[in-house]
């Protein structure tokens, strides 16, 4: 099995304000002070990209900064947008595209998710494509076609090179914020299909080292069980990752799965 380096992302939403934002980025950079053998980010709203930027770089942090969203034209009549340009000159290094509430309460389709991903990795940054069924679709056993056309449609024209700065988060939509995680056996079988997928639409190669993390309510304590299956290469966490201690405990359980996988 190729041993992928975990990655955490501490999803905050629309949560925090420039107080508690700051106090955050500082109890959870003190934390995780001594970042070994994961990457972790946090994705603050946009207005405070800057102040966590700053609270990041005085401590010497290396915990990444990324943004929840992206529009992929560089400028113009796009009121509201925030452009790739824009985020890389206030020191964002990845971006979400196409987490849930984007695609289902903004109504974002996935060929615009496809234009955010692909002006993110040409511009050189990282990417987080989130992906996961909801409801109704799982009952009605769809789960693997939803994900399928969401991964297929996401990384269209995408070309294999830059899936190396690429983390795929298979979020089912019934997990998030609800308190319901889906078993670890559940969430390792989609990361397989997925991983298989991969491999279909590039190589074997890409497939092995491309990271596929969990998202939908991981907490400190289900996180290590998660993080030990096999295709499960982390986390992305949001309503725990506003409370400094369960997101440096589920950033270190990442950590230590993945030295029990090597
Ligand atoms: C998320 O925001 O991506 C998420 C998984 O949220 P939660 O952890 O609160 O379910």
């Amino acid at each position: 099995m190729a041993s992928r380096k975990p990655f955490v992302g501490g999803n905050w939403k629309m949560n925090t304000n420039r107080t508690t934002g700051s106090d955050l980025a500082r109890a959870v950079s003190d934390g995780l002070m001594t970042l070994d053998g994961v990457d972790a980010a946090v994705f603050p709203p946009f207005p405070y990209l800057l102040t966590v930027r700053s609270i990041l770089r005085d401590r010497g942090s290396s915990i990444r900064l990324g943004s929840q969203d992206v529009y992929h034209q560089n400028d113009g009549a796009f009121t509201g947008e925030v452009s790739v340009a824009m985020l890389k000159d206030c020191g964002v290094q990845t971006a979400l595209v196409g987490h849930s509430e984007r695609r289902h309460v903004i109504g974002e389709k996935d060929e615009l998710i496809n234009k955010k991903l692909r002006a993110l990795l040409e511009a050189g940054m990282d990417a987080v494509l989130c992906v996961g069924e909801t409801l109704d679709e799982r009952e009605a056993g769809h789960q693997e076609i939803v994900n399928s056309r969401q991964v297929r449609t996401g990384l269209a024209e995408i070309p294999a090179p830059y899936a190396e700065r690429l983390v795929i988060a298979y979020e089912p939509v019934w997990a998030i914020g609800t308190g319901k995680t889906a078993s670890p056996q559940d969430a390792q079988e989609m990361h397989a299909a997925i991983r298989n997928l991969i491999s279909r639409l590039y190589n074997a190669d890409v497939a092995a080292r491309v990271r596929i993390i969990y998202g939908g309510s991981v907490k400190a304590d289900n996180a290590a069980e998660l993080f030990s299956q096999p295709d499960i290469d982390g986390g992305l966490i949001g309503g725990a990752s506003l409370k400094s201690a369960d997101f440096v405990a589920i950033t270190k359980a990442a950590a230590e799965a993945a030295k029990d996988k090597a």
